[in-house]
């Protein structure tokens, strides 16, 4: 009966037809913070927030197929837009109708603009007033993108939720910079807002600001101004210190209107999931658990377990006793372990798909937790357990 719950929540909007993509319901709120449950109607479907969004960068979520991804119970894919530009381009992806089609999958959707790739992979750039020119990592080919370039390939693209353009500021960096960034980025977002969309594509603006309190609260202040189906908090887990990053989604909230979701950029460590959800956050993304798992690592309730290492030759348990996932349910800590260890693919296959439903069970947990009003229980119960668990970084 664990998605009881869950499908009481989706029958409350009565034909997802007829709900106009946009619509955002808060099912509700906790009385002790900011955090709350609700329900954002996309093109594809409804998703439930808080909800965590499994990275696809290259057109698919490594090693998994789309119908592993439903079995798994993920409601939108992330996709990135550098990397589509790139390879295969916006004109094949909009030869094949687009990208749901493309991959396969027809569930929502939410592809980032560009932006952080282009300054954290590209080589040399070029800052522009009309945006970046770089060189492509992969063949040093010079492109260049900015907000008009951006929202026309994520228009290609055809995601249920675009992200505006703009530029992610590195920590640290000094007050004059980042006042500079915000700047930028308020004017491509003004762009961006105008460009033309795909049928039923939402907008989402990027709070930056780095780690100054004035400069988040009057980018958030400006971009509602300008008015977006969403809002994200950009800039963060870029090596700042936790207490930072908290403080810049608490900065960033604060003009944040209660009615439209809100999206944390890159954030996937699952105490720092709660905690953002404490302060008012609906939507996570990160490769933490297909990259962890690629890397023989696999979360578990009791933290990180490290599958690879001899410890677990000839453990005869599952990846984690009693979950039920489909690497669980069939297979070996031991035979994981040598499939890893052998490299073979169905290793990291296995893992993934184990680390993915662990992702989804916690965000329904978290979800349950909100609608039955104990959500501050749960986040009690997180902090000890998963803090205790987490490796010294
Ligand atoms: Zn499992």
């Amino acid at each position: 009966m664990q998605n009881g719950i869950e499908r009481v929540a989706a029958a409350v909007v009565p034909d997802a037809e007829q709900v106009p993509p946009g619509t955002f319901r808060l099912l509700a709120e906790d009385a002790g913070s900011q955090a709350r449950a609700g329900l954002l109607q996309t093109a594809h479907g409804a998703i439930e927030t808080p909800v965590f969004m499994p990275v696809g960068t290259q057109g698919t979520v490594k090693t998994l197929e789309p119908r592993d991804l439903h079995e798994l119970q993920v409601q939108i894919l992330l996709g990135n837009t550098y990397h589509l530009l790139l390879r295969p381009g916006a004109e094949i992806i909009s030869t094949c109708g687009g990208l749901h089609r493309f991959m396969g999958w027809d569930g929502p959707i939410l592809t980032d603009s560009g932006g952080f790739q282009v300054f954290s992979l590209a080589k040399l750039r070029r800052i522009r007033e009309n945006g970046v020119e770089f060189n492509s990592h992969i063949d040093g080919a010079r492109c260049f993108l900015g907000p008009v370039e951006s929202m026309a390939m994520q228009r290609v693209l055809g995601s249920d939720i675009a992200m505006t353009f703009d530029e992610c500021i590195p920590y640290p960096a000094t007050p004059e910079y980042a006042c500079q960034s915000v700047a930028k980025t308020l004017r491509w977002a003004v762009l961006c807002a105008e460009q033309a969309r795909a049928p039923g594509q939402l907008v989402f603006g990027i709070v930056q600001g780095g780690e100054y309190s004035d400069l988040r609260v009057r980018c958030a202040a400006e971009l509602v101004a300008i008015g977006f189906d969403g809002y994200a908090i950009g800039g963060v887990s870029v090596g700042e210190p936790e207490p930072v990053l908290l403080r810049g989604v608490e900065d960033s909230v604060v003009h944040l209107p209660r009615e439209r979701p809100r999206y944390l950029m890159g954030v996937g460590d699952l105490v720092q999931i709660v905690e953002a959800v404490a302060r008012g956050v609906d939507m996570f993304d990160c490769v933490i658990p297909t990259r962890h798992a690629r890397n023989g690592s696999a979360f578990t309730r009791a933290g990180r377990v490290p599958i690879k290492a001899g410890a677990y030759k000839q453990d005869t348990r599952p990846v984690e006793e009693g979950c039920d996932c489909y690497c669980c349910r069939n297979f070996t800590r031991a035979y994981v372990r040598h499939l890893l260890n052998v490299g073979e693919i169905l290793g990291v296959r296995l893992l993934t798909i184990h680390n993915i439903h662990r992702y989804m069970d916690f965000m329904q947990e978290l979800r349950r937790a909100l609608r039955q009003g104990v959500f501050s229980e749960f986040r009690r119960e997180a902090w000890a357990r998963l803090r205790s668990a987490r490796p010294q970084e």
